[in-house]
C-alpha cells in the first residue's frame, strides 16, 4: 500500500473526494486481490486495549469503565497502551463513497 496525493486519489476515483482524508492505492496499481478495491482511505478509531482487558464471549470479566464517546471498554492499563486502557487504531480501509440520493 502506498499513500497518494489527493490529486492522484481523485484521478483513481474519477471524481472529487473529501480532501480532509488521506488516501492510498495498491503498490502495483491493480485492484486488491482480496477486496477488488483500488482506492483506500485512512480509517482511525479507538478500541479497548487487549493487553489489559479480559473478556469472555465478548463480555468483560470484572468491572471496567466504559467510554461512551468511543463506545468501548477501558482496560486497567498496561505498558502496551501507555496505561490508558485504550488504543488508537489506524488502518487503510477500502474507500467507499456514500451513496448519493
Ligand atoms: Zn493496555
Amino acid at each position: 500500500m502506498r499513500q497518494i496525493t489527493i490529486e492522484e486519489a481523485e484521478s483513481v476515483a474519477g471524481k472529487r473526494l473529501d480532501r480532509r482524508r488521506k488516501y492510498a492505492t495498491t503498490d502495483d496499481g491493480k485492484p486488491d486481490d482480496c477486496t477488488g478495491h483500488l482506492l483506500f482511505s485512512l480509517g482511525s478509531w479507538t478500541e479497548t486495549c487487549t493487553g489489559c482487558f479480559e473478556s469472555e464471549d465478548g463480555y468483560p470479566i470484572g468491572a471496567y469503565a466504559h467510554d461512551p464517546k468511543h463506545g468501548c471498554y477501558v482496560g486497567d492499563g498496561c505498558p502496551e497502551c501507555g496505561y490508558t486502557g485504550k488504543r488508537r487504531m489506524v488502518m487503510w480501509l477500502p474507500h467507499i463513497e456514500p451513496v448519493e440520493g
